[in-house]
């Protein structure tokens, strides 16, 4: 959606465009139709021109995308489509799933070692399961199976256990188990205890998108419903940590890495938008289908209930923020800075709040199912 910018606004785009996480969709991938009918129209939005239609599982090339839109080709027609109705070939979550029910076999087992600096052993996979040990760095174990973002090993003395997947790496330098596993949690419980990572976008150098009307930049906006999320989300008895507290701008690896280094149990990543359509509302960003899609869900279903904009439901999104990140992760887009109506609205606390207790609420649905 950063990429898809109106004349007006190129200067903007310049500036911004290589430090953007939006940027992050220039590879060209295949995904499959996952709808009965799916349009393909001749531009990012709904009211476009309808310019042909694709059937279930038909193959076809992303090539570009645009707030929740994709640009594909294949089937023999080229054009835009929603992009929740299509799934990526081969995401993380399809492999989650396989490795899962392979790993109950006793040939699954593998070696693996351990990625941080101490790694704790529990009874059972999950962080309401008592410690029985601890692992170091480096230290190997074998895998005998996974479980929810959690992996049962054997230690080389040979005790055996539960610890974090996200901490374990497979041998022969791949990081697949990993990633495989990734999406931990023990999702149970409530969110008291939980640690929450807080993502306010841009910062620094970065100001991401800028108003149209008012002149409102997107890292102050992001910033500021960030503090809020934390106040409601500290209210509830959740630990958070934010990716930044001022005008810093850490890299797109440096905030994953922190809700990897803090052990979190989500991590929400907060932004405005822009688009030279007409458009208005809230979008919900996922990327894999299992833990990203069901906390989109539970924070979409708040965001939904009438925060001052309507949402625009949810959408698959190929950011490196919820694709590099081994936490369940989602990206919200709270209004749209291009559209005057959005822009005066996002810029009151009063609706920052909103938002931000709405997804402080989406979060204590997803840790109370
Ligand atoms: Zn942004």
């Amino acid at each position: 959606m950063k990429r898809k910018i109106h004349t007006a606004l190129l200067a903007v785009c310049l500036l911004t465009a290589s430090t953007l996480p939006h940027a992050a969709t220039a590879a060209a991938y295949t995904a499959t139709v996952n709808a009965s009918s799916l349009n393909v129209r001749s531009e990012p939005a709904k009211d476009a021109a309808v310019t042909g239609s694709l059937k279930q599982g038909a193959s076809v090339t992303v090539t570009d995308e645009a707030f929740g839109w994709l640009k594909i080709r294949g089937g023999g027609v080229s054009g835009w489509v929603a992009g929740y109705y299509l799934k990526k070939a081969g995401n993380p979550g399809s492999v989650a799933t396989a490795v899962r029910s392979s790993g109950t076999a006793s040939s699954a087992a593998r070696s693996a070692t351990v990625t941080a600096s101490s790694l704790r052993i529990r009874s059972g996979p999950g962080t309401s399961h008592e410690v029985k040990g601890a692992l170091k760095e480096r230290d190997t174990v074998t895998v005998l199976r996974s479980e929810g973002g959690w992996a049962q090993i054997r230690t080389a003395a040979g005790e055996t256990g539960w610890v974090s997947g996200q901490y374990i790496t497979g041998s022969g330098g791949s990081t697949s188990t990993a990633a495989a596993i990734k999406n931990a949690p023990t999702r149970s419980g409530g969110i008291r205890g939980k640690t929450i990572v807080v993502d306010p976008g841009h910062g620094g150098s970065d100001p991401g998108m800028l108003g149209t009307s008012y002149d409102t930049m997107e890292k102050d906006l992001t910033l500021q419903t960030s503090l809020y999320l934390r106040d409601y989300l500290a209210a509830k008895g959740a630990q958070v940590r934010l990716t930044r507290s001022g005008d810093q701008k850490p890299s797109l690896a440096r905030r994953v890495q922190i809700g990897r280094e803090a052990g979190a149990d989500a991590f929400v990543s907060v932004h405005y938008n822009s688009s030279p359509k007409n458009v208005s509302g809230t979008l919900t960003f996922y990327y894999s289908e299992d833990d990203d899609l069901r906390l989109a869900r539970s924070i979409e279903n708040r965001l939904g209930q009438g925060i001052g904009l309507k949402s625009n439901g949810l959408s698959f999104g190929n950011y490196h923020i919820l694709r590099e990140n081994t936490l369940p992760a989602v990206l919200v887009e709270l209004g749209f800075l291009s559209n005057r109506s959005d822009e005066s609205i996002v810029r009151k606390a009063a609706y920052q709040k909103r938002a931000a207790q709405a997804i402080a609420e989406g979060l204590s649905d997803y840790f109370s199912r």
